[in-house]
């Protein structure tokens, strides 16, 4: 489905109409696009807001289960203030009124994702990541997933079939770990790493972050670049149960 520019919109997205590779014609495929944010804590909500100011057509918002949700609250909200998902979605469409945004428990998670055209991790429980990796691989989804750990964050796409999986890379992947401060900062850059992500698979530009992962010390500045491939063993995408 293709999305007339308006006027509005020509002004609004004028900043990325002069990108090389974007133009009408990626904005149009942006509008016309879909994607998923899982968690709504700094990471997600820095994700979502990229999406949103980006022109990314269908946004799904999914609710962190009970157990993340005091993080949530902490951090989206600040100062212990309640901030529901329901009032993310209504700044997001503040923000961009052509965006259209779904709110989700943590329920179905199979059947969301694949009724998106990438979803965004930005969940702390390491098995939810592993679960959005399973169904990402059965539905061919990219999968955009971060984690952080105090610190350092590390941000990595899994592309089905063209790469290592979330698995092939993190196999003893563990909650994320969140601290005060830069902390945090770090997981709200990973958040706009991953909606920079997200984008570039849409609209299929530039070189996303698969076969490597990006590494992110707050505490030095540094980033680093970590190679990876698929490990032949993986339960999740090679062997008799993967592809
Ligand atoms: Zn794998």
């Amino acid at each position: 489905m293709s999305v007339q520019l308006t006027e509005q919109d020509l002004k609004r997205y004028s900043r990325h109409l002069v990108l090389p590779g974007f133009g009408v014609e990626g904005q149009n495929r942006l509008l016309s696009s879909s994607a998923l944010v899982v968690g709504l804590g700094q990471q997600g909500l820095a994700a979502s807001l990229y999406l949103a100011a980006a022109g990314v057509g269908h946004l799904g918002l999914v609710e962190p289960e009970e157990g993340e949700r005091p993080e949530f609250l902490r951090y989206a909200g600040g100062a212990g203030a309640l901030l529901p998902v329901g009032a993310v979605r209504r700044r997001l469409e503040e923000l961009n009124p052509a965006v259209r945004v779904d709110q989700y428990l943590g329920t179905g998670m199979e059947d969301l994702v694949a009724r998106y055209d990438v979803v965004v991790a930005c969940v702390r429980a390491a098995r939810r990541r592993e679960e959005l990796n399973r169904f990402c691989l059965a539905h061919r989804r990219p999968l955009v997933g971060a984690v952080v750990r105090g610190w350092e964050g590390h941000a990595f796409t899994v592309l089905p079939g063209e790469g290592p999986c979330w698995h092939c890379v993190f196999p003893d992947d563990s909650d994320a770990l969140l601290t005060e401060g830069l902390g945090l900062l770090v997981a709200g850059a990973l958040g706009i790493l991953q909606a920079t992500e997200a984008i570039k698979v849409l609209l299929g530009l530039g070189d996303p972050l698969s076969g490597r992962y990006l590494s992110l010390d707050g505490m030095t500045g540094r980033l680093r670049q970590v190679k990876c491939r698929v490990d032949p063993g993986c339960p999740c995408c090679s062997g008799p149960r993967g592809e």
